[in-house]
């Protein structure tokens, strides 16, 4: 933990000198800028370092002409309790995923839980306890958006308004319990909805053992917020099938790490032919069998920008700003209000790129140089990325 929490919560932040700002926004993903403003751990003013006001800062970061992006959302993660996984019986993984930039992940279910209770009163008390212990214990900062109930036959509308009353905002995947009906997802999709809680829907095989096919018929009929994996985690549905989900259904398009790598490209293709690249979000969906992967996120900006012909600055937002909006988080985008949290980066040491964005273009992965969250540098230059070619330098 020696280079965790090098500057204070509180007070100002100068982070000036930015080489290149990405904005988090699709509609206008790279921002005329140099400087960013914090206080209090929110972002008060962004623009050019002689319009902004930069006196009295308790720190000041010169970034050294490196790049700034709003902190990485994973919009599909598994976590079970603090910093351990017991799929990959993985102690500190959250810590090695801040190397790797990502600041805030959503749980799309504590599936691994050992002994998972499957009974309704059982599923509500684990999930209000993994909301509770997620919102009082950040690991290394992050953010972990924990509390999500797998939902099983039998539950009736109060559950619903009692899962939101108590502070739950998420399903997990639906489809991993014994609701797998279209209709029945259906109806306990629009209960949630109707209190305010966020829906994820399984897409495609089973991913371990036990759990089962969810087809694009399912998917459509049950309309949840997000089609979760639609790459498949693992297994994928039919392309075609995918393709149809894009042009029927208007809901969020995730991409998932742990998921068919050549669905994921034509997907992103998919979608940028029919002009809906603002419905798409990135996950990792680790833990899982395929293990932990703290570049994940940076490796699947890697990939669709170098091998599905997505602008690089394009695909930070579907890390970013298009995770943010859909699933109404206060980060994820370079404007006055947001949470102050940013991974900085550089060209990786030696890339055949020609600058930081023809790098990733190129398929190779960024270094990153520093990652804050709430306005605190929770790392600095990353023992996961490949070198940076240059890092920020904290000046107090
Ligand atoms: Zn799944």
């Amino acid at each position: 933990m020696a280079t965790a929490a090098i500057a204070e919560a509180s007070g100002k932040v100068v982070i000036s000198n930015i080489g290149l700002m990405l904005s988090g926004d699709i509609q206008d993903p790279i921002l005329d800028a140099d400087t960013i403003v914090v206080n209090d751990g929110k972002i008060i003013a962004v623009g050019k370092y002689k319009d902004c006001d930069t006196e009295g800062a308790r720190t000041r970061i010169d970034c050294r002409g490196t790049v700034v992006s709003p902190g990485l959302i994973d919009s599909h993660v598994h976590p079970v309790a603090g910093d351990w996984t017991p799929r990959q019986n993985q102690i500190n993984w959250i810590d090695s995923v801040l190397h790797g930039g990502v600041t805030t992940m959503i749980s799309a279910g504590e599936v691994h839980y050992p002994g998972r209770p499957k009974d309704i009163v059982g599923l509500k008390a684990l999930a209000i306890a993994s909301q509770r212990a997620f919102d009082a214990f950040r690991p290394s900062g992050v953010k972990v958006m924990g509390g999500a109930p797998v939902i099983e036959k039998g539950m009736v509308e109060s559950d619903f308004a009692e899962l939101a009353a108590a502070g739950v905002k998420l399903l997990g995947e639906v489809g991993l319990g014994s609701v797998k009906a279209g209709d029945e997802a259906r109806q306990m999709v629009a209960w949630a909805r109707k209190y305010g809680i966020q829906s994820t829907i399984h897409t495609g095989g089973p991913s371990i053992p036990g759990s089962g096919l969810i087809d694009k018929d399912v998917i459509l009929e049950a309309d949840a917020d997000i089609i979760g994996h639609i790459n498949g985690g693992h297994t994928s549905l039919p392309y075609q099938q995918v393709c149809e989900l894009c042009e029927r259904s208007t809901r969020g398009i995730e991409l998932v790490h742990n998921g068919n790598e050549r669905i994921s490209i034509l997907t992103a293709r998919h979608a940028n032919e029919l002009k809906c690249l603002h419905r798409v979000i990135l996950g990792t969906d680790g833990p899982a069998g395929s293990g932990v992967q703290p570049l994940g996120i940076l490796r699947m900006i890697a990939q669709l920008a170098s091998l599905a012909d997505i602008p690089t600055e394009l695909a930070f937002c579907f890390a970013t700003g298009n995770t943010a909006r859909m699933r109404d988080l206060d980060c994820g985008l370079i404007e006055i209000g947001r949470a102050a949290d940013f991974v900085f980066m550089d060209r990786a040491q030696h890339t055949a790129g020609k600058d930081f964005l023809d790098s990733l273009q190129l398929g190779d992965l960024p270094g990153v140089g520093m990652v804050m969250i709430d306005g605190v540098v929770r790392c600095q230059r990353s023992r996961n990325t490949p070198p940076a070619i240059e890092v920020p330098a904290i000046q107090h």
